[in-house]
């Protein structure tokens, strides 16, 4: 065994070194990977033909050092860039190898005089993957730049150098894994999984085009180093070509820096292949990935966006550089639907729900957006509206709007701060960021998020970063209905009915929640001022269902015995929510939490209504009437009842609210 464990570890650090360096040293290397036979490189291969190799990468330095024909969107013009105060100060710690990795862990870590690539404080897989997205290098080239000052150039150049040293690309069998073996090689395996991920690779090899402009006149970017960062870069257009990940963003990411790669450095032989690569992925993704209604298959906003600027910013590489005709105009289409669908589903401070993984993105940032697309879609009056912030463009003809395809739905009073809008989440089962929440709701009203979806938190790392990842994922920390507190089983909604116009707007949805239990849900918007909700668990399935809501941040009064909650904000947006169930239901409190980034949480309130329910039971059946109003303190008088047994194929409610009664009732 002993024997058998070292001949392994010996492959695999032959592998290693070949992984490395190569047979031959970059220097020689590097002139097998290009195609000398440009005629901008005419110089080089003579030098290179004649053996005189030194000469030869000299040479190829002075062709890059002089090259301007190739442009990136992110720089422009890399003598006049600019740099933030952030920026500046992710540069200046990186001096002193402080890196900034990630915004959930702040302050940043340090990796010690010899910098530690391993070094891994605390196990969120996201801190060791992304120390090795090298998010200080480009800041560096700007303060570079901005500065003059050779320092950072010159830590650039020995930090990229030593991490390729550290980090090489090695991978060994499952066989040679499972031995219990102290060897090198399985230790550098273990760190290619962080080092090499193909997303990793794929965010480096779009930076380093970056960083390759910014640090490119300075002494410190020599023949060497050249010679070095082609390699490096060649390796890891190759690595991707590879591992394309099966699916989903990170699919798309890697195929939108390949066509980066390819497009920047097309003096590699391989240069044609890494583009046609990238362009055949993203023009097959898009038909994969973007449901005819324009929403993405993550279900989740925060992905839907990025995916909008992988593709946006794959046609503007392809338009830069003279090659836009690679993407048809249905490409263009189903980005411009994909941009009404977020406008649509986002709230008039230009903020998108929380649900699935979604973070919030900001108004400068989304607008800055906006404001980028009118390049490609500029006759879209919507987007036009939105960039520019009503003074161009125009609003639609429609307030409320659905997507039925990704089981999207909002309801909205207007486009203005005052409006009141619902958007429910209630589609197909979603890809890898998306959450089992099917039929769960944000709510808004007067400038405010009054029940805001609790957020994701953290992704995935050791068995305390799950626990969180797990809260903020269950089902039961949605608006919507679960059984015994589970999550959901299947998500898979049907909508039955959506009617976006007229006094009374319905959604009706229904999802095979769980074995033997349908939750069929349906929103009326009345008179655009309030929501009544009912919720039809049905079926042979026993034991208590839950119907869960989550409170706004802030002071709320919750009343168990009327089943009423009431928000009591000082400023001009507040609710009242009341249940009305089947006798002996009761209002629970439980733990509650609001994140809208990562790693940041709030407390907040949450209650489930707890029904117990037996096999023999067809139904448990609940109206919630949830009305937006300005002073706290002085929400209305409710009441509601539903009419008549459950119905396969209609519900009817009457409800009060103040003194006024109506008889809410819909077929379908
Ligand atoms: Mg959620």
């Amino acid at each position: 065994m002993r024997i058998l464990s070292r001949l392994f570890a010996l492959t695999a650090a032959l592998v290693a070194a070949v992984g490395v360096a190569g047979a031959q040293s970059p220097r020689e290397e590097v002139f097998g990977l290009l195609n000398l036979d440009m005629p901008e490189l005419a110089a080089v291969k003579a030098h290179y033909e004649e053996g005189r190799v030194e000469e030869a990468a000299e040479a190829l330095l002075a062709y890059y050092k002089g090259r301007t024909h190739i442009t990136t969107p992110d720089i422009p013009n890399p003598a006049a860039v600019s740099i933030s105060p952030t920026e500046q100060k992710w540069a200046d710690e990186a001096l002193e190898h402080t890196f900034f990795v990630h915004y959930g862990y702040q302050p940043s870590f340090n990796y010690g005089e010899d910098i530690d690539w391993r070094y891994w404080p605390v196990r969120d897989n996201e801190l060791r993957w992304q120390l090795h997205r090298h998010k200080w290098f480009t800041p560096m080239g700007k303060a570079y730049r901005v500065s003059g000052e050779e320092k950072y150039a010159e830590e650039w150049t020995k930090q990229y150098i030593d991490w390729i040293r550290k980090n090489p690309l090695v991978k060994i069998s499952k066989e040679e894994y499972e031995i219990n073996d102290e060897s090198t090689a399985k230790a550098d395996a273990e760190n290619a999984r962080f080092a090499w991920r193909p997303l990793e690779v794929s965010h480096r090899l779009e930076d380093q085009t970056l960083q390759f402009q910014l640090f490119i006149p300075s002494p410190h970017f020599t023949a060497d180093f050249l010679c070095e960062f082609l390699v490096n870069y060649h390796r890891h257009a190759e690595h991707i070509l590879g591992n394309y990940s099966e699916r989903g963003n990170h699919l798309l990411f890697q195929a939108q820096r390949m066509l980066y790669a390819g497009t920047f450095f097309p003096e590699f032989r391989r240069a044609e292949v890494w583009r046609e690569s990238g362009v055949g992925i993203l023009n097959r993704e898009v038909e994969v990935q973007v449901f005819d209604d324009g929403g993405h298959f993550e279900l989740c906003p925060h992905y839907h966006l990025a995916t909008i600027n992988i593709f946006y910013e794959a046609l503007q590489v392809a338009t830069l550089n003279g090659f836009k005709s690679a993407f048809p105009q249905s490409f263009v289409d189903a980005l411009e639907k994909m941009a009404e669908f977020y406008i649509n589903i986002c709230f008039p401070d230009y903020e998108n729900p929380c649900f699935s993984d979604a973070k919030i993105a900001h108004k400068g940032e989304v607008i800055k957006n906006y404001r980028a697309w009118l390049d490609v879609f500029g006759d879209n009056g919507l987007v036009r509206y939105m960039a520019t912030e009503g003074k161009e463009g125009a609003l639609p003809d429609y307030e409320s709007k659905g997507h039925l395809t990704a089981g999207f739905f909002t309801f909205r009073s207007g486009w203005g701060e005052d409006a009141v809008q619902m958007v429910v989440k209630a589609g197909p089962k979603g890809e890898w960021h998306c959450q089992p929440d099917n039929g769960t709701f944000e709510l808004w009203y007067n400038g405010h998020r009054l029940m805001a979806d609790s957020g994701s938190y953290i992704y995935a790392g050791d068995a305390e970063v799950m626990k969180w990842r797990n809260w903020f994922r269950q089902t039961a920390v949605h608006n919507t209905l679960t059984l015994d507190g589970k999550n959901l089983q299947t998500t898979e909604s049907k909508t039955l009915l959506w009617q976006p116009e007229g006094e009374v707007q319905v959604l009706v949805t229904e999802n095979p929640s769980y074995e033997g239990l349908i939750h069929r849900r349906t929103v009326f918007f009345v008179e655009e001022s309030y929501f009544v909700i009912v919720d039809e668990a049905v079926g042979s399935a026993e034991g208590v269902v839950n119907l869960n809501y989550q409170m706004p941040v802030g002071e709320v009064r919750i009343d168990g015995e009327k089943m009423r909650c009431e928000s009591l904000n000082a400023f001009d947006s507040n609710l009242t929510l009341q249940c009305f169930a089947p006798r002996g239901a009761k209002m629970v409190e439980a733990e509650g939490w609001f994140s809208d980034k990562y790693k940041s949480k709030v407390e907040r309130k949450r209650v489930s209504v707890d029904v117990t329910k037996s096999a023999t039971t067809e139904s448990v059946r609940y109206v919630t009437v949830i009305v937006p109003h300005k002073e706290a303190q002085n929400g209305p008088k409710i009441s509601a009842k539903l009419v008549g047994e459950y119905n396969p194929n209609g519900v009817s409610v009457n409800v009060k609210v103040d003194k006024k009664s109506r008889n809410l009732k819909v077929k379908f």
